[in-house]
């Protein structure tokens, strides 16, 4: 078994009149994240993550934000399309911990129903994935709450290459 982590980072412009959603909870707040997509700073910062780890390149490579498809959507959905591709190339999702910098509101009410949305839609049990928040302490564009970011670092297991995967059927003795 061979261990990988990856990186993820993602940040977003704060405007007035979008949904503020993080890790696909919609916080209420005058301001939310401005994107193709539905912003979801955390949920980027996290796929980006993932795809370090399984080494499969980026979010914008695999949802380019010229494709309309991608207009609005959910981010979830892109998490969970991540997951499958990580699937296919037998990547096993170990570990995932997570920052989001944001000046306000405060993201720690929210922190189980994040936990919760993010934990289903991974697969992973709650000591499997650790989300934190933090703010930009008045400094800076997230201290100014022009922007809002996200930092992830995910562990991943895959089966060293050639190794087959012992299945425990049909084996001769
Ligand atoms: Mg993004």
């Amino acid at each position: 078994m061979r261990i990988a982590t990856g990186l993820g980072y993602d940040c977003h412009r704060l405007v007035k009149g979008r949904p503020l959603i993080i890790g696909g909870v919609t916080i209420p707040h005058p301001y939310g994240l401005l994107g193709h997509s539905d912003a979801d700073v955390l949920t980027h910062a996290i796929i980006d993550a993932l795809l370090g780890a399984a080494a499969l390149g980026d979010i914008g490579q695999h949802f380019p934000d010229t494709d309309e498809r991608y207009r609005d959507a959910d981010s979830i959905g892109l998490l969970t399309a991540t997951v499958g591709m990580l699937e296919q190339h037998e990547c096993v999702i170990e570990h995932i911990d997570a920052t989001v910098v944001l000046e306000r509101p405060k993201v720690l009410p929210h922190r189980a129903a994040i936990q919760a949305r993010l934990t289903a839609a991974l697969g992973l049990a709650d000591e499997q994935l650790n989300i934190k928040a933090t703010r930009g302490e008045g400094v800076g564009f997230i201290g100014r709450a022009e922007g809002a970011a996200a930092l992830a670092i995910a562990t991943i297991s895959r089966p060293l290459p050639g190794a087959r995967v012992d299945t425990g059927v049909g084996q001769s003795h």
